[in-house]
């Protein structure tokens, strides 16, 4: 039941201060010819309805999470109350640089660490999520190429393991999308790489670990080859999580990395919050990095903007609450603890997937990074029991499901990425069921196919849902 349904007209919790500025009226053409539905509800009222909205979602703290790709880890508290201190939340984006120089120190210390963790030389804390900082990280690569007359270079080379806003990110910026197909072993062909890089080459976007959740053998080779036809190399870093503190893009032959701050630097994302996907770059790239950046004159920190900046990616600062987040986690891990994070979700992934090989089929056989992705062909084509149906057993176990059906070079994937936020009792947990419902799909895959029971709401229509969504409501009056 919606708010609307539950209003009362009379009712309302609303202690407004009076007035204290002339009220002025629109004029009668600009006036709303019918009132402004606003829901009227008692504050206990109001209280109960979120309350219960917040139980019938899921989220990370109510049970494991292993949505792979996406980085579902624990966000400590310690990151909220830093973000919630006054200096930080209770500032204006058009106040004198002068008063918020504690904010900018913030933003250049947060520069200053994800340079080092990455390998680069600068960075832009401005656009608001990975995808965004593809798109930024593509239009630093037009500039480069236009700066030296490159026009001739039109295509992008992305691996066909690559997440799938690389190549849309290509597309939008004008670029035209080669795919590079995987080899038997999930790492980048070197031989149709090698076919494929030519002079009409502007760059390559890589995402590694990829898809499939492996670290490319050959990456000081692939970047070789793409800066040997004039090309510069993307590193989608959106999956640090395997390799921070570890090994970094910048020493692989990288020019530009994004990071997603809302999944490897712990702060929440989904519907819990904006993101944040800084992007990196090589000194040459600096002079094109969208304004502003922080500078540091002695003591004093001003905003500046690159000499040819492709421009403004966002409004003011990006979303600074989201830095301050990041910075947080940082600095409480410190260098042991960044490494030492990453090292334990490479050992939760493959913990997990060497409890689960003998029953479901992996779709590399392979030392995995934070991810493994299996395969459920085999198990359909024997029970008709689907990766979809599995996900849904996992929500009556209270286990949030994997990423399903991605990526789409694993036919029935099921993508699982544990974060090492978890314990080996939860890890072990989550093995037993799935085991079980390995099981489950043999003996009683009817029962499977109604999953789940359990749930405020059980099997959805989802493709009626994504072709006839109902985005608004309708009033009767
Ligand atoms: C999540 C993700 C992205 C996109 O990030 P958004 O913040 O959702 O735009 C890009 N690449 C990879 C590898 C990702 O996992």
């Amino acid at each position: 039941m919606l708010l609307f349904e539950k209003s009362r007209e009379g009712r309302g919790c609303a202690i407004l201060p009076e007035c204290d500025v002339p009220v002025v009226l629109p004029q009668e053409k600009d006036a709303r010819k019918q009132p402004l539905h606003m829901p009227a509800l008692s504050e206990p009222e109001l209280s109960r309805h979120y309350t219960e909205l917040a139980h019938k979602t899921r989220g990370v703290n109510d049970g494991f999470y292993p949505l792979g790709s996406c980085t579902m880890k624990y966000n400590p508290r310690v990151n909220e109350q830093i973000a919630a201190l006054e200096g930080f939340n209770q500032i204006h984006p058009l106040q004198p640089q002068g008063t918020v120089q504690g904010c900018m120190e913030v933003m250049a210390l947060a520069e200053k660490y994800l340079c080092e963790i990455t390998g680069m030389d600068h960075m832009t804390l401005q656009p608001a999520a990975g995808a965004h900082g593809e798109l930024t990280g593509l239009l630093l690569m037009k500039a480069y190429h236009t700066s030296k007359g490159n026009t001739h270079k039109t295509k992008i080379l992305v691996p066909d393991s690559a997440h799938g806003t690389n190549p849309a990110s290509a597309a939008m910026a004008g670029y035209t999308v080669v795919s590079i197909p995987s080899g038997d072993d999930g790492c980048v062909d070197i031989e149709k790489l090698k076919e494929a890089a030519g002079d009409d080459i502007a760059g390559l976007m890589l995402t590694n670990p990829n898809t499939v959740g492996l670290f490319d053998k050959n990456i000081r080779e692939i970047t070789q080859i793409v800066h040997d036809c004039g090309g510069l190399c993307y590193y989608d870093g959106a999956n640090l999580n395997a390799v921070m503190g570890i090994v970094r893009p910048g020493d692989m032959g990288f020019d530009i990395v994004h990071l997603n701050l809302h999944k490897t630097f712990s702060t929440p994302h989904g519907g819990g919050g904006p993101g944040a996907g800084p992007v990196g770059c090589k000194e040459e790239l600096a002079q094109f990095l969208p304004s502003v950046l922080v500078e540091k004159d002695g003591d004093d920190l001003h905003f500046t903007k690159p000499e040819h900046s492709i421009g403004e990616m966002k409004s003011f600062y990006g979303n600074f609450l989201v830095v301050v987040k990041a910075l947080t986690y940082i600095l409480t891990l410190g260098r042991e603890g960044i490494p030492q994070a990453s090292s334990n979700a490479v050992l939760n992934a493959n913990y997990m997937m060497n409890q689960l090989k003998d029953l479901y089929t992996m779709a590399y056989d392979d030392i995995c990074m934070h991810e493994f992705v299996m395969s459920l062909a085999d198990l359909k084509k024997d029970t008709g029991i689907s990766a979809m149906d599995i996900a849904k057993g996992l929500l009556d176990n209270n286990i949030h499901p994997p990423t399903m059906y991605f990526p789409l070079i694993v036919e029935e994937a099921l993508m699982v990425e544990p974060t090492e936020t978890e314990s080996r009792e939860t890890l072990d947990e989550a093995v037993a069921v799935f085991r079980q419902l390995h099981a489950q799909a043999a003996a009683d895959p009817e029962g499977l196919h109604h999953a789940p029971t359990k749930t405020p709401v059980t099997r959805l229509d989802e493709v009626g849902a994504a072709r006839h969504p109902h985005l608004r409501y309708h009033f009767e009056d």
